[in-house]
């Protein structure tokens, strides 16, 4: 079965904060107490939980005893440095980390979307500039803003992905509007299996930095999250629907899937009359294709945006500025500390430089954290580099792009800083 192996601290989100309500801070670790098992064993400790809760500078820590807290943890994960509140990793019901077939899906999706842009033909760039008569694909010619965003997404998701279907037949008017008719539909990725928390994740602190040329500058407040841990494992299910795109011929008609054929065809060399085994490995190859020229871009991207010289306070990471009474000395304009050097200076670039150069020419995709914005009613990413050719074609975005300055995210972990999302896809597409 093909693996997932994590390259560098990936974050999906349940949408929930541990706060310090929740967790206890010490020795480099944090432990996650369950507090309402905590407060229904003893009604005395829990009216004293109470009483003290409300009062400012409250801790679990200070108030729980290390047996109260050792009775009633959840788990326990490696943390470098005491956090305010710590933005939770999805879990199943029973508290197992997972990665989401979703989220592997969505980053699939990125990958093969730039990957068909790239080789797509002019009838295909000629659908997204002006759209297509009698059907729901505007062009994005219009598109200037950053808000115009959201409808190119639209437009390249329906002119690569997307089937079309007429209310009846003889209707003249195709839409491209339903995701039931969209091709991606035919390949199925199911959730990891669960792992103990305690097994795959940490907390790392996500920093973000705009990259303006040379000028890099750390923005607001670091952000702390439970992550995947680099080195971490897990097999990945991915299932082709080989049944039915062997009877692509079939399952299309007068109102459905319209142009599935096509679609098959151009996008995975599917011309028909195949049998399933053969079918199943030309898709899993295009995938495996896509990766590798999906993660080649934007590491190029990266590599060519990426100062030498940056480096940053280890701690918090603000970069640093030169000390000028100690040449060669860094200052930390955040701690007021000056005189840095060696296990307290990370040297950004050179470090991420030596990542993206780790997982060069590997089948990678970049999870949990998008660098740009999400369109919530498709399913394309309109990610930097997606962006970048649609500038290129058309000049999208153009004007608005120095209003809006490069911004990297990157995890901190304590033993060291990556670009963060990057896991590897293994044993797909043989
Ligand atoms: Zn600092």
């Amino acid at each position: 079965m093909p693996e997932l192996v994590v390259h560098s601290p990936v974050h999906i989100g349940s949408g929930e904060k541990l706060t310090p309500y929740d967790f206890v801070f010490g020795e480099g670790k944090l432990t996650v107490v369950n507090v309402s098992s905590f407060l229904s064993e003893s009604r005395e400790r829990a009216e004293d939980f109470y009483t003290h809760a409300s009062r400012r500078g409250f801790s679990l820590k200070d108030f729980l005893t290390g047996e109260e807290v050792s009775a009633h943890r959840r788990y326990a994960l490696r943390c470098f440095k005491e956090p305010k509140d710590v933005s939770s990793a999805i879990k199943t019901a029973h508290g197992g980390a997972y990665i989401p077939g979703s989220s592997i899906k969505g980053a699939l999706r990125t990958a093969l979307a730039c990957y068909f842009l790239s080789r797509g033909d002019d009838e295909v760039w000629e659908i997204i500039k002006n759209g297509k008569d009698n059907t729901d694909i505007r062009g994005i010619r219009r598109a200037r803003g950053r808000r115009d965003e959201k409808m190119a997404g639209e437009v390249v998701e329906k002119a690569l992905f997307r089937c079309g279907y007429k209310r009846k037949e003889g209707d003249r008017f195709t839409s491209y509007g339903d995701a039931k008719y969209d091709i991606l539909k035919l390949i199925a990725v199911r959730d990891t299996p669960p792992v103990p928390p305690e097994d795959c994740l940490e907390v790392s602190m996500i920093k973000v930095y705009s990259f303006n040329g040379a000028r890099v500058k750390a923005k607001g407040f670091e952000t702390f999250v439970e992550s995947i841990q680099p080195g971490s494992t897990f097999e990945v299910e991915m299932l082709v629907d080989t049944k039915f795109i062997a009877r692509a011929e079939e399952m299309k008609s007068e109102t459905r899937w319209i142009g599935l054929q096509d679609k098959l065809e151009s996008l995975f060399g599917i011309s028909g009359g195949e049998g399933e085994q053969v079918i199943e490995r030309k898709v899993l190859t295009v995938i495996e294709e896509a990766c590798r020229f999906f993660a080649d871009k934007v590491i190029e991207r990266e590599l060519s945006i990426l100062p030498e010289e940056l480096y940053v306070h280890s701690t918090c990471g603000t970069v640093l500025t030169e000390d000028l009474k100690n040449r060669g000395k860094n200052y930390c304009s955040k701690c007021k500390e000056g005189n840095l050097n060696g296990s307290n200076v990370i040297k950004l670039g050179e470090k991420a430089k030596e990542f993206y150069e780790s997982i060069r020419g590997k089948t990678m995709l970049r999870l949990g954290f998008s660098t740009a914005w999400y369109s919530s009613t498709v399913g394309v990413m309109l990610d930097d580099e997606l962006l970048n050719l649609l500038r290129r074609k058309f000049g999208l975005g153009k004007r608005y792009s120095s209003i809006f300055p490069k911004t990297r995210r990157f995890a901190f972990n304590g033993e060291g800083v990556y670009p963060a999302g990057w896991v590897e896809l293994r044993g797909v597409g043989r």
